[in-house]
């Protein structure tokens, strides 16, 4: 898990991003203008950067000239494809519009930190192995053939692990269902991957919502 530094001005904003990083195993420092965010990345040396680009103090397109080799990823209201083009130009990471999905910014975080620290591709909990590039999962070195929605299903559990997840949410970030779809698919497909994993315990039914991956 990463040390990442959350700049954005607005309050509440940036409070949510820290507790869901958290949540998911993330070290969060805040920072609420350009200067104090200077500070921290020349002190602290964050791993990744989340930064918005409208800051009081020094902004985030300026900002991102100081960040080095860390990786960024602009979250901003600015959507034009101008801004867009400026920020990967300078060479951030990513690049996320306001208002977002939580999970997209966790989801695309996850892909920044393998993308730029290799050992994270692979993912261990109790006897299970999990290679994220090679979609590889095993037990003790047994491979445990998934199909491929099981394996969806399992990485996105995992990406978004202590996060209550709803079968809805689940339904569209693994099968791409946009609208109230046949949420008995997410059930099914939990039951296999319980059974497949012997981890009934790790994915954790929420009564009227849906699963949550506790780790
Ligand atoms: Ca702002």
């Amino acid at each position: 898990m990463a040390n990442i530094l959350v700049v954005e001005d607005e309050f509440d904003i940036n409070r949510l991003i820290c507790k869901n990083l958290t949540l998911i195993g993330h070290k969060c420092k805040s920072a609420y203008d350009g200067i104090e965010a200077l500070k921290i990345i020349n002190d602290e040396k964050p791993e990744l950067i989340i930064l918005d680009v409208m800051l009081p103090g020094l902004t985030g397109f300026e900002l991102i000239e100081y960040a080095g080799n860390i990786p960024v990823i602009f979250v901003t209201a600015r959507a034009g494809l101008e801004d867009k083009l400026k920020g990967l130009r300078l060479g951030a990471d990513d690049y996320i519009v306001k208002p977002f999905e939580m999970q997209e910014l966790l989801a695309r975080v996850s892909t920044v930190l393998r993308r730029v620290k290799r050992e994270n591709t692979v993912f261990s909990f109790d006897d299970i192995t999990i290679d994220f590039d090679k979609r590889f999962v095993c037990r003790d070195g047994v491979e445990i053939k998934l199909t491929p929605k099981e394996y969806d299903l399992l990485e996105t559990l995992i990406l978004n692990r202590n996060i209550a997840l709803t079968r809805d949410r689940l339904l569209n970030l693994v099968w791409n269902i946009d609208f109230e779809g046949d949420t008995r698919t997410v059930d099914i497909h939990i039951q296999q991957l319980r059974k497949k994993l012997g981890i009934k315990n790790r994915i954790v039914s929420l009564y009227k919502i849906g699963y949550r991956f506790e780790l």
